[in-house]
């Protein structure tokens, strides 16, 4: 497999990279040396950033998947490839700084040297301005790419110094080749898969693969239909708070539980037995940063389960609307019984409402408001 193969649904983009390789590999003037990677989550953003990393670092020059090069690449152990992403909310100063710390060393291997900012939207404006001048005025080997949703995510004196890659989100049938071709999956699975997760690869491979990911969107989507009363409405809400807390602790607890281990190796907290000075700092600032990847991977989550909520409900009003003729084109075919149900208890008109209800809850909890409370108003909105 070729660096590239990944990259499902997304030609377009492809061609426009490999050309700047091949241009790059064949003596690299004109290069551009800031990119912008945006698309709607899923897409591969951070992919394409890190196979167009790769393939210019590749011996071969077109990003084989086989050389040292290209493999170190994949496993994200190149020298020549940072890769920074965050689990916080923010990336702050601090991180940018060392960042344009890297940016200004020579490759080791005398190609490129290759910075990978994965969530570029979350650059606060201090560590944003702190990159400012590294990417206006990069050495000659230094390639940045940063990745965003939207352009719009970056501030515009950083974007306005970018070459500009759009991805969009990758047809179903594209995402279900894959998923047969690479995992194995079977062909029905896969389209099911493909279909249920919109065009979001890794959740598309997951919801195949994992039984709980599949029982945790089946629990999200039949909540739809037992919205009867106040009671069952607070319910409810409660349900997708806590799915969502439960999925959050899984992934934190063990990243947690590492990291306060070095911290303690690092501070000799084990050998010495009691506390250096400065240990409660690096402590508080840790338990600090934690909290914060906990709010966010909570908030992701829930996220996610709104968009399965937003799905059904756009399914639904495609039924209301006759637009969908076979029940095995819908988003949630493998619901397409509750799908029916819900479509002949209301009317298109309702179902927009509640489409307006979920989107509103979702820019309500990207805004830091409080989750139980938005989702709770959400739900109250879905029974009218
Ligand atoms: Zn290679």
């Amino acid at each position: 497999m070729t660096v590239w193969d990944e990259l499902v649904g997304q030609e377009p983009v492809v061609e426009v990279l490999q050309r700047a390789v091949a241009a790059a590999s064949s003596g690299g003037s004109g290069m551009t040396h800031a990119w912008l990677f945006t698309g709607p989550p899923g897409s591969g953003r951070s992919n394409a950033a890190r196979a167009f990393a790769a393939a210019l670092q590749c011996e071969r020059g077109t990003g084989c998947g086989e050389c040292h090069s290209c493999v170190t690449a994949r496993a994200g152990s190149h020298p020549d490839i940072t890769l920074i992403s965050t689990q916080g909310l923010s990336i702050g100063t601090d991180q940018a700084r060392e960042v344009v710390r890297a940016a200004s060393l020579h490759p080791s291997s005398g190609r490129w040297q290759v910075l990978v900012v994965e969530d570029a939207d979350r650059l606060t404006d201090q560590a944003a301005n702190a990159l400012l001048k590294a990417i206006e005025e990069p050495p000659p080997a230094t390639i940045w790419m940063l990745c965003a949703p939207a352009v719009e995510d970056v501030i515009v004196t950083i974007r306005s110094r970018c070459r500009s890659v759009v991805l969009r989100t990758p047809p179903a049938a594209a995402v279900a080749r894959l998923l047969v071709e690479r995992d194995g999956i079977d062909a029905q699975a896969a389209r099911e898969a493909a279909q249920a997760s919109q065009g979001h690869v890794g959740r598309a491979r997951a919801l195949a693969t994992k039984d709980e990911v599949r029982r945790r969107r089946r629990e999200i989507l039949d909540l739809a239909g037992s919205l009867r009363t106040p009671g069952s409405c607070l319910r409810a809400a409660a349900t997708i708070h806590e799915l969502a807390a439960d999925h959050a602790k899984d992934l934190a607890d063990s990243a947690d539980a590492k990291e306060l281990a070095d911290l303690r190796a690092g501070w000799g907290v084990e050998e010495r037995g009691k506390r250096p000075a400065g240990y409660a700092g690096a402590l508080s600032a840790l338990e600090k940063e934690q909290k914060r990847r906990r709010t966010r991977l909570s908030r992701d989550a829930i996220d996610g389960m709104l968009l399965d909520l937003l799905s059904l409900q756009r399914d639904v009003l495609a039924v209301q609307l006759g637009s969908v003729q076979d029940p095995g084109d819908l988003v949630n075919a493998d619901v397409a019984g509750e799908v029916q149900t819900l479509a002949r208890l209301g009317t298109a008109e309702s179902t927009l409402r509640r489409v307006d209800a979920i989107l509103e809850c979702r820019e309500s909890v990207a805004a830091n408001a409080a989750p139980l409370l938005c989702l709770e108003r959400m739900m109250l909105a879905l029974a009218a």
